[in-house]
């Protein structure tokens, strides 16, 4: 940013250029994000305002996202903001940034429980996932856990920002620990931590850097979660009721040879995201009892 000109069009262009030449991806829309952000308006609403001069307060604050960025800080966590499906939620490096394919876990869920049903969502972070059903599936009961009590603060924090506030039941503890004695859900819908611990320094330093290892480092294999998930799972959902297991790319097999090894689930099934990649796998309760 050369500071001689500070009208919007040429601070955006400007970054772009910046931004490119240290190789971050994406860089007039980044540049977009931040912008907007500063200015409180919507991204789009800058097209209608190129001309328009910063104030030097304006300039001064981009100037800092702009070092945050290349810092490597998720636009999401500079903003504060994280769009997901219908809503828009507030996130800090306390919880995971809602990714555009757990919108197809909330999907499949949407199609799998019934009207006023009883749904779970373990690990919530954010609270994306309970808080999109409850809001899409308005006569649905929706409970929540997570086992960090900072996430579920900013969990909460976003039922209310998205006028959701009494419609989770949120619970702080370990996949189904506070939910001993409950009634059964319909449904149960996660999206664990699954990278391999071994490939968590080869993430992206927006990632390995910035957010939660607690929400991705999935043991040595990925799949510790998903594992007691499934061995636990058919104690919390009825007969006949379903549980969604988000996967990671390459995962899909492994998790379906899981689920298909326990007695208590069958009818298991494999879901792909909007790139085609397998990413939900989805079983059902054993209806038999014994
Ligand atoms: N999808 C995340 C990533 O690509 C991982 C999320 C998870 O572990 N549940 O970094």
């Amino acid at each position: 940013m050369s500071g001689r000109s500070w009208r919007l069009l040429d601070i955006l262009e400007d970054t772009r250029r910046f931004f490119a030449s240290k190789g971050l991806e994406n860089a007039r829309l980044q540049a977009e994000l931040l912008l907007a952000a500063v200015l409180g308006v919507k991204r789009l609403d800058l097209y209608l305002q190129f001309e328009r001069p910063l104030h030097r307060s304006e300039v001064d604050r981009y100037r800092e996202y702009v070092r945050q960025r290349l810092r490597r800080v998720p636009v999401q966590y500079i903003t504060g903001v994280a769009a997901f499906r219908h809503l828009e939620l507030a996130v800090t490096p306390a919880v995971l940034i809602p990714r555009p394919e757990t919108e197809v876990l909330v999907d499949v869920a949407l199609e799998l429980l019934p009207a006023g049903g009883r749904v779970l969502d373990l690990c919530c972070g954010s609270g994306a996932v309970a808080l999109a059903l409850a809001q899409e599936a308005s006569a649905a009961e929706v409970v929540a856990t997570d086992v960090s009590a900072a996430a579920l603060e900013v969990a909460k924090a976003n039922g209310q920002r998205c006028g959701l506030d009494g419609r989770v039941e949120w619970h702080c503890g370990d996949l189904f620990a506070p939910l001993c004695g409950t009634a059964p859900f319909d449904l149960v819908a996660a999206n664990p931590p699954y990278v391999r611990r071994s490939d968590l320094a080869q993430l992206a330093p927006e990632v390995r850097d910035h957010e939660p290892h607690l929400s991705l480092d999935g043991g040595e294999d990925g799949l510790a979660y998903h594992r007691r998930i499934a061995q636990e799972a058919a104690d919390f959902i009825r007969p006949g009721g379903h549980l969604l297991l988000e996967v990671g790319d390459g995962q899909s097999a492994a998790v379906e040879d899981l689920l298909a090894r326990s007695e208590r689930l069958t009818e298991v099934q494999i879901r792909p995201d909007l790139n085609q990649i397998p990413r939900v796998v989805v079983a059902r309760t054993a209806t038999q009892t014994g």
